[in-house]
């Protein structure tokens, strides 16, 4: 596509997004909400590609999503997201026949009699629902059709950002595959492997799980309940989540050799595997829809800006998906980063400018860090077969259960209404 023909402003662009995955597309209806000039770059076409066969999706190199799968997946999105959703005007153009409101959380650890139930009326987190499972394809594409409506965004498919060069202190020159771009402010939202923070020579401290995740949506005979159901098994975390046509998402995380045979298995026989853990609550499983396989890798960049450019989401960390966070946090980032943005640019002040862009790396990359190390912990606890974590994470889990104050503190923080939260991820 090119940008003369699509639209007649010749000015600089005031912010490049790099990477139209739920992140990228928040950030730029972000800026646009902000009254900036924002272009939207995405590597993949506009049209995604047809599913490929289970054989070859289980051969990606480690660390690399299939290119056609980022849009398998579902989310858990809390309710600050919601706010956030709601603010931009997204939320009206989310097909409400695909929202799914969950009431209710059930998770329990397989090895013990450990469990912590949550329902929304008794912890009091003042919403009808403790968040929403909604398809990251059905997020993205109200997003995309919000930029579509936009005066102030462009959107660019199929053209990938290769290189950056300053110019001086108050822009920079972003090279695409096909052309050459010029921006106030690059934000690198282009995941997990990011080039931006590659060519910002950026270091990043991965961490493997060696697990992949498993996602596939199935149907329950006994119906999901509007709960999210998580059981913790020593090999790793398996959840099904409730969708709103009545059906389970799956995400069963564990060790990428059991993911390997797991693929392998057909669909009665994978059903059999599943089943038990979940038979009491959720009842038999049938009508598997083709599963994905996801590597899980953890991530935390050493800073989330450079001049001029800033990361956000899985550019600048990633983390396992035992706990529903990581695009969550994504989403927070973006909000702080359009706040920190919008007020230098209201201001007069540049908006690439570092003094600004630091405000947005403090107010984020340590309570990132805290969250990230959480999970870790969480991980190793649960997956632990010594007696000292088992003992933990019974006493743990029992303890918050009996206890009011600690759950409602739980589902405040899962909710993402803690801490500094930005203003647009705010209640109204
Ligand atoms: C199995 C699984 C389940 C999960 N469940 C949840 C959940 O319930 N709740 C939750 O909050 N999080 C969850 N997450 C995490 C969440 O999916 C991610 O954190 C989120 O999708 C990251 O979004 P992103 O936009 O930052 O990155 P990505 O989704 O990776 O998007 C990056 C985009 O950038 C593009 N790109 C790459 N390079 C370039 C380039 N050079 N130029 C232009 N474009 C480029 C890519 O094509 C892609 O579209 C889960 C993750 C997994 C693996």
């Amino acid at each position: 596509m090119s940008l003369a023909a699509d639209k007649p402003d010749c000015r600089p662009f005031d912010v490049v997004v790099a990477g139209a995955g739920l992140i990228g597309a928040a950030s730029a209806c972000l800026f646009a909400h902000q009254g900036l000039k924002v272009a939207l770059v995405e590597a993949q076409p506009q049209s995604q590609p047809k599913p490929q066969p289970q054989a070859a999706q289980s051969s990606q190199p480690r660390g690399a999503f299939p290119p056609d799968a980022t849009d398998a997946r579902v989310s858990a999105i809390n309710l600050a997201v919601g706010n956030l959703f709601t603010a931009l005007g997204v939320w009206s153009r989310l097909n409400p026949k695909l929202l799914s409101r969950y009431h209710a959380m059930k998770v329990w650890d397989r090895n013990s009699a450990a469990k912590i139930s949550f329902r929304a009326d008794e912890v009091g987190v003042g919403e009808a629902c403790l968040g929403y499972i909604i398809e990251n394809r059905v997020m993205r594409a109200a997003m995309l059709a919000q930029l579509q409506q936009s005066a102030h965004a462009t959107v660019l498919h199929n053209t990938a950002v290769t290189g950056i060069q300053q110019n001086g202190a108050a822009t920079v020159t972003v090279t695409l595959s096909d052309q050459q771009i010029v921006t106030r402010l690059l934000v690198g939202a282009d995941g997990c492997h990011s080039r931006v923070r590659e060519l910002c020579g950026i270091s990043t401290q991965f961490f493997d799980f060696a697990q992949d995740a498993i996602v596939a949506t199935l149907s329950a005979a006994r119906g999901h309940r509007a709960t999210a159901w998580q059981c913790f098994l020593a090999t790793g975390p398996v959840a099904m989540l409730p969708l709103a046509d009545a059906r389970c998402a799956l995400v069963w995380s564990c060790d990428r050799e059991r993911a390997g045979a797991l693929m392998q298995l057909n669909e009665t026989e994978f059903c059999a595997r599943l089943q038990p853990l979940f038979l009491s609550e959720l009842g038999a499983l049938s009508d598997l829809q083709p599963r994905r396989r996801f590597p899980i890798v953890q991530h935390h960049a050493s800073r989330y800006i450079a001049d001029s450019v800033a990361l956000v989401g899985d550019a600048a960390h990633s983390l396992h998906p035992l706990a529903g966070l990581g695009a969550n946090l994504g989403f927070m980032d973006a909000a702080a980063l359009a706040e920190v943005v919008g007020h230098a640019h209201r201001h007069g002040r540049h908006i690439g400018q570092y003094s600004v862009l630091r405000r947005y790396e403090r107010w984020r990359q340590g309570n990132n860090a805290l969250v990230l190390a959480m999970m870790r912990g969480f991980k190793e606890i649960f997956g632990s077969r010594r007696r000292a974590a088992q003992a933990i994470r019974s006493g743990g889990m029992n303890l918050v259960d009996a206890s009011p104050a600690l759950k409602t503190a739980l589902a405040k923080f899962a909710g993402g209404g803690c801490g500094d939260i930005p203003l647009l991820c705010r209640r109204a």
